[in-house]
């Protein structure tokens, strides 16, 4: 029987240290190795190329995912970045609306100039999708659900196609991880991760982790992590499969604090639309469920005037103000500035990414203190 998914968090790089039965995995501060003899390796030369700690979180990452390897990089965008350099100059890539922003101005403003094109679809409309590939797209990279708006893409169908046309079908799978999602499994070809973000769990680290399905894959993205050097550190490694043990336990924590809130804020008179996909309707549901274990923990919503937004934004008590999310600390980000300002050319508004638009992060404290906190800046319904 397969080990199941809360015992390899649980246990994530505990069995590592046969030398002192270490429970916790050390941290291996060393940048270089000593070598037994001449052109003999312990395993580990140089820290850039690889490291225990490191690897240790990288095993468990592909573990969990079903890949063949798991690459950990000191950011989300820095493994965006060795993914994108498995592409050539002239190569065209879609992506989907409602991307992370970053990431969207990594390929306009930072590939544009080595002539990677972009190509902004609807990955929620599979013709769309496949048009894409008409045109010649080497690959497609989406989130789902989508950011900030929570919409569902369908994986399945998506890498299906992608294939059907020799293309890579890429999934950016922050907000739901592996607990709840698992794309490789699904028919992708690659899963990439803000590891800042549910993976961590604490808002204590900045990471990234990127997982390959085939041994093919990871050799060409393996080559680009040492190439290009933006690996993750022993220390913030050790910070990630710490946060791993409990990602379940929080996830799960979260998710229900947060079908408590959307369902408060749905009943509001003065939100006038409720982003999260728990919530959405029957077939939106029916999809979610074919591929994913819950409906996470990050919900979007609309308030009837803008001149509410800085209020709320003022006044909250509980709700941090600031961007990022998945930690266990509740955060409140305003997307249309702090995290959606690169976005796909004119499309903020037909996206509904407008300044009445707020993004919540749901945490793990008491569900009375979060709908408490929301009732004081939004007033009683
Ligand atoms: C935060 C985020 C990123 C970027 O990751 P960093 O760790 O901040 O570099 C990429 N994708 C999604 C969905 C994110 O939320």
């Amino acid at each position: 029987m397969p080990m199941k998914m809360e015992t390899i968090l649980a246990q994530a790089g505990s069995r590592w240290d046969e030398r002192t039965g270490a429970i916790s995995m050390p941290v291996y501060q060393t940048a270089t190795f000593r070598h037994p003899a001449l052109g003999q390796s312990t395993g580990f030369d140089y820290s850039r190329t690889s490291n225990p700690t490191r690897l240790a979180l990288e095993e468990t990452m592909a573990k969990l995912d079903s890949g063949s390897k798991a690459f950990a990089f000191a950011s989300g965008l820095a493994a965006i970045d060795a993914i994108i350099h498995l592409f050539n100059s002239g190569d065209r890539i879609a992506i989907s609306e409602g991307l992370y922003g970053g990431t969207l101005r990594l390929f306009e403003k930072g590939y544009g100039n080595f002539g990677v094109k972009v190509a902004c679809i609807d990955a929620t409309d599979i013709r769309a999708v496949k048009k894409a590939f008409e045109e010649g797209a080497k690959a497609i990279l989406v989130e789902s659900p989508t950011n900030p708006l929570l919409r569902i893409a369908d994986i399945v169908a998506i890498s299906k196609t992608a294939h059907e046309y020799g293309a890579l079908a890429i999934v950016d799978n922050t907000f739901f991880t592996p607990v709840l999602q698992r794309p490789i499994e699904l028919g992708a070809d690659i899963v990439v991760y803000s590891a800042s973000k549910y993976l961590s769990g604490h808002n204590d680290v900045v990471a990234g982790i990127a997982v390959a399905k085939t041994q093919e894959l990871a050799e060409k993205i393996g080559f680009f992590q040492n190439a290009i050097g933006a690996v993750l550190g022993p220390q913030d490694s050790w910070l990630i499969l710490r946060g791993l043990k409990t990602l379940s336990l929080r996830i799960t924590a979260q998710q229900k604090n947060a079908r408590f809130v959307a369902e408060w804020l749905k009943s509001h008179p003065r939100v006038n639309k409720v982003y999260y996909p728990g919530l959405d309707d029957v077939e939106v549901r029916a999809l979610l469920d074919s591929q994913s274990s819950g409906a996470g923990a990050v919900i979007s919503f609309e308030v009837d005037d803008a001149a509410l937004v800085p209020e709320i934004l003022k006044n909250v008590n509980i709700f941090i103000f600031a961007e990022s999310l998945g930690g266990v600390e509740s955060l409140v980000t305003f997307p249309a500035v702090q995290t959606h300002s690169d976005i796909c050319a004119g499309e903020r508004d037909r996206l509904g990414i407008n300044d009445r638009l707020l993004r919540l992060s749901i945490g793990v404290e008491h569900v009375d203190d979060l709908i408490g906190d929301l009732k004081s800046v939004l007033g009683r319904n």
